[in-house]
């Protein structure tokens, strides 16, 4: 009863609402009045119940009219008594709306007048405008940066970065922010006006803060980040999997029921096993766990990893390790490369989180279904390309104040190629995972994310190199000490040896100083000596060799035979980080369409099957590599174009400069066999007699190439003059001339397209 009179005096004196005239044309009159009339009404109490007492103003008329001039962007705009709105608008009530917002505050809010981050703030609040932003693609730094520049708030990007900052400090209770309600209270005063400034929207100093970062799995690079991806923050149940993963055998228990911790999703099985428990991010699982097994809280084997990341010590406790006491924090930025660990050596664990999406904590949102991209050659593809068929797996994390409301929470997928950490200040996982989600799918697209794998090493053997990681060096769950250079051959077995936050540092014995030609190795300060340092961003790990099958070329050179046989070292990076290597190699003067078309070669050879059922290896047998590097924007749009061609391409870098080269008379018997003679150089074959022992004469074809190689000519000679002790050799340009000529298609203006047709034939329709 009390209440009830009390509202009715704050009604009675509340200021008259205006008087609106409304233009027919631009809708029906009296609906809008109606809808005018209560939106002032509602702004006035909302303004009442913020600064205890509802602000005065003069009485107005307010002409609704049909805008003239709006701009495209625009649904509508004002001045003091005017609104103007675009007739036959789909959302003419929210426009009109968020102009009353603007009428209101010029009526009673004078000094506000000129401060246009305060206006538009208000008129989004007052006009239910702020859910209708998808404020989930701006995250707070982008939001701050794009009003910092923006000439304009009143345009849709600003207002939906204004939306992203004030939602952030709304609550049920909070209906204005209130560095906006502390200047509203000065409305009718005489005090100065401070103008709103962005930062009053977005604190500079908070614990929690939204960050985005994506780690390729088999690169380990930083494929994209932003917001604050090196804060540590609380991270709620996002280590759970490490918890099991590190156990020596997870129990499975059974619900205790009538307890807020078992409370964990729609039927709820009479067991939960440890997957179970992870997908539905089960509390009560690992509680009841942890009474029986603490040591359990310490993540086992993993436990000397996530410290060696930053995390401060081990959890002490089960409620710590699963965050529910949220006294331990890492960085968004740990939990990536922490996870592309746990992918790499509990695959297990990782397929338990793809249930997460099905009936796990993201049941529902239709995160489930995906396309897995698979290899544009299938799933018989030696090289894999990224052809698991996996459903993406997810983990949530929320951690909450005491009040259970949400301060950030976490989301954590890990797809074939990627591992990517969102975390989202004053949400919950399921309020952001979609778009989330969709986020890492459009990066997952990109050719340049696969796995590739690549014989290295195979001619100088692997006890001839020395790797150093500079970050967190890992096999399978333990943690390798590899402060100092380690000769691979010591550390080399048959599961991955990965470095998580760094590149491997490799350093190759017999190389002198100054060959080295990775360029950015110069500016570390290696133990190795800079100018030798090669970065491989990948995995090292061993593969038999297979017995040597004897070689039916009796031309070739051991050197040449030992690279066709590979190597037992495969290193595992990801194609972008591989092309950019082989190019720099291969290619690295060269630019433009030549570049593009070389580059395109270079990603399609790397999945051909030049090695039976191994990679590719990094000599000239193949395409030679010596080192990841960072991966251009140029080369990067190279790569989504794809090459209508099957089967090894070759490329040299052929040109027209003529060369000669005498060989000894020995070195040609090696080769050729004893007593050749008339020798025929064609552009593919060479032929000539040779004499064998039983005195009869043979006829011999062999490719230009094998003769070019064994003999170590720049090219397929083009003559030959035999002498009494040397054979004189001449030729143009270097290479094996087939396939693409690089230097040839650096002169020309042709595109990369037609550099491709003119090497390698006219496309053939798919
Ligand atoms: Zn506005
Ligand atoms: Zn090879």
């Amino acid at each position: 009863m009390i209440v009830a009179v009390a509202v009715l005096a704050t009604v009675s004196s509340a200021p008259a609402v205006p008087q609106f005239v409304v233009d027919e044309r631009v809708g029906n009159p009296a609906a809008l009045t109606a809808i005018a009339e209560e939106q002032w009404t509602a702004m006035a109490e909302l303004t009442a119940r913020v600064i205890g007492a509802p602000i005065p103003h003069a009485p107005i008329t307010v002409h609704i009219v049909p805008g003239r001039e709006l701009r495209s962007s625009e649904a509508g705009t004002s001045r003091y008594g005017r609104i103007e709105l675009r007739t036959g608008a789909s959302e003419i009530t929210t426009a009109l709306r968020h102009e009353l917002g603007h009428q209101y505050l010029w009526a009673t809010c004078p000094a506000a007048l000129d401060d246009r981050l305060f206006h538009e703030a208000f008129a989004l609040i007052v006009s239910g405008e702020l859910t209708r932003w998808d404020e989930a693609d701006v995250t707070t730094p982008q939001a701050v940066r794009v009003l910092a520049e923006a000439s304009s708030l009143d345009v849709p990007k600003s207002r939906a970065a204004i939306a992203r900052l004030i939602r952030e400090s709304l609550t049920d209770s909070i209906e204005i922010p209130r560095t906006m309600a502390l200047r509203l209270a000065t409305c009718s005063s005489n005090t100065l006006w401070r103008p709103l400034q962005v930062n009053e929207l977005a604190p500079a100093e908070r614990a929690y803060s939204d960050a985005f970062v994506v780690v390729n799995r088999h690169s380990g690079e930083l494929v994209t980040f932003d917001g604050a991806v090196d804060t540590a923050m609380p991270f709620g149940s996002v280590l759970k999997p490490f918890i099991v993963a590190g156990a020596a055998g997870a129990p499975t228990l059974k619900p205790v029921h009538g307890d807020v911790n078992w409370e964990c999703g729609d039927a709820l099985p009479s067991q939960l096993t440890a997957a179970q428990a992870l997908a539905r991010s089960c509390n009560g699982y690992f509680l009841t766990w942890g009474r029986t097994t603490p040591a359990a809280a310490k993540f086992g084997a993993y436990g000397a990893m996530l410290t060696a990341l930053g995390l401060p010590r081990l959890p002490n406790a089960m409620s710590e390790a699963i965050g529910i006491t949220p006294t331990l924090a890492l960085t968004p930025r740990a939990v990536a490369e922490a996870y592309r660990a746990l992918a790499l050596s509990s695959p297990t664990t990782i397929a338990a989180l793809a249930d997460t999406a099905r009936f796990g904590t993201l049941a529902g949102l239709g995160l489930g279904v995906e396309h897995v991209v698979l290899s544009a050659r299938g799933a018989s593809d030696t090289n894999g390309a990224s052809n698991v068929h996996m459903a993406r797996a997810f983990k949530t994390g929320t951690v909450r104040n005491p009040q259970s409301r949400p301060l950030v929470g976490w989301l954590v997928q890990v797809t074939p190629d990627h591992v990517a950490v969102s975390t989202f200040a004053g949400r919950q996982p399921r309020d952001f995972a979609v778009q989330a989600a969709q986020r890492l799918t459009a990066i997952g697209r990109r050719a340049q994310e696969r796995r590739v794998g690549v014989q290295v090493f195979g001619l100088v053997g692997a006890s001839q190199v020395t790797v150093e990681c500079r970050g967190v060096a890992m096999r399978g769950a333990d943690v390798v000490q590899t402060q100092a250079p380690v000769p691979l051959s010591s550390v080399l077995e048959d599961s991955e040896f990965i470095c998580l936050g760094a590149p491997w540092l490799a350093r190759v014995g017999g190389s002198a100083p100054g060959s080295s030609t990775v360029a950015g190795a110069a500016r570390r300060s290696s133990s190795f000596g800079a100018e030798n340092t090669r970065d491989y961003a990948g995995t090292f790990a061993r593969a038999e060799l297979p017995a040597s099958n004897a070689s039916d070329d009796t031309t070739a050179s051991p050197r040449a035979l030992r690279a066709r046989r590979g190597s037992e070292v495969i290193f595992t990076t990801s194609l972008g980080a591989y092309a950019a290597g082989v190019a720099h190699q291969e290619g690295g003067m060269l630019h433009g369409a030549t570049r593009e078309a070389l580059v395109r070669v270079i990603a399609h050879n790397a999945y051909e099957p030049r090695h039976a059922h191994r990679p590719i290896c990094d000599t000239t047998h193949c395409q030679v590599f010596k080192g990841t590097m960072h991966l251009g924007d140029d080369d990067a749009r190279s790569l989504t174009r794809s090459i209508p061609y099957r089967g090894w391409l070759p490329f040299a870098l052929g040109g027209d400069a003529p060369w000669e080269k005498a060989v000894d008379v020995q070195e040609i018997t090696r080769v050729l066999g004893s007593n050749a003679a008339q020798l025929r150089l064609g552009p593919d074959y060479v032929t000539f007699i040779r004499t064998t022992d039983d005195t009869a004469d043979e006829s011999v074809r062999v490719r230009c190439e094998v003769i070019r190689n064994a003999l170590h000519l720049l090219s397929c000679p083009t003559s030959v003059a035999p002498g009494p002790n040397t054979w004189m050799f001449r030729g143009k340009g270097a290479g094996h001339a087939l396939g693409l000529n690089l230097i040839r298609a650096q002169l020309s203006a042709q595109s990369a397209d037609s550099l491709l047709q003119s090497a390698f034939g006219p496309a053939p329709r798919l």
